[in-house]
């Protein structure tokens, strides 16, 4: 693979440590290894949403993901993605051919990091399944037609989506944005989402149930 123009410019730094690294340098990568998530720890998030994730939010990964959140810093964030489906590929099976989205940003984050890190996270083939909209409060005066266009949550689709979607973000806490997220694909038609994140905090210890 060609070494990008800016890559012999600007040497790359591990986004955890700071030291000479791409994404991760070696001895975060190691320090990873600790924070897997085995299969993904796959829990159920709603109806036919489940969600994986690679990596415990803590050590190395938690200051990684803190760092290309940061203005001007999420040049290692493609990395991450790189080292995210590296990790997840096995376990999600077929899903690892499915289409990719992501969860978008609010526009403000968005304006401070500069850059979509999910986004960044899924890789160069996702596509734009969600926009982030504002919640409308006063739907009494629709009908029901247009109370059924409303978007869901926070998201809306908009989008033709493909009946299974995997559905990135960077780190899954209660679950409720990436479940929100799922139902507007699911209103727009997808029939199973995975949601894909690079870290969870604390999951389920449980297995619910295998993704296949
Ligand atoms: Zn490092």
């Amino acid at each position: 693979m060609a070494v990008p123009l800016l890559d012999l410019v600007l040497p790359q730094l591990c986004a955890a440590c700071g030291h000479r690294g791409t994404g991760l340098c070696r001895d975060c990568r190691r320090a990873a290894d600790a924070l897997r998530l085995p299969d993904g720890e796959p829990v159920r998030i709603g109806p036919a949403v489940m969600a994986v994730a690679a990596f415990r939010y803590d050590g190395v990964i938690a200051r990684a993901i803190r760092t290309v959140k940061r203005p001007g810093h999420h040049a290692a964030a493609g990395h991450l993605g790189t080292l995210l489906w590296t990790e997840i590929g096995d376990a999600i099976g077929g899903a690892s051919r499915w289409p990719r989205t992501w969860v978008p940003s609010t526009r403000s984050r968005l304006r401070h990091r500069g850059a979509d890190i999910p986004r960044l996270l899924a890789g160069p083939g996702a596509v734009r399944l969600l926009r982030r909209v504002r919640q409308r409060n006063d739907q009494t005066e629709l009908t029901a037609g247009e109370r059924r266009a409303l978007p869901v949550g926070d998201f809306r689709s908009g989008y033709a989506v493909p009946p299974h979607v995997v559905l990135v973000d960077d780190v899954r806490t209660t679950g409720s944005t990436a479940t929100a997220a799922a139902s507007a694909l699911q209103g727009a038609g997808a029939a199973r989402v995975l949601v894909v994140s690079l870290a969870a905090v604390d999951p389920p210890r449980e297995l619910p149930q295998v993704v296949s």
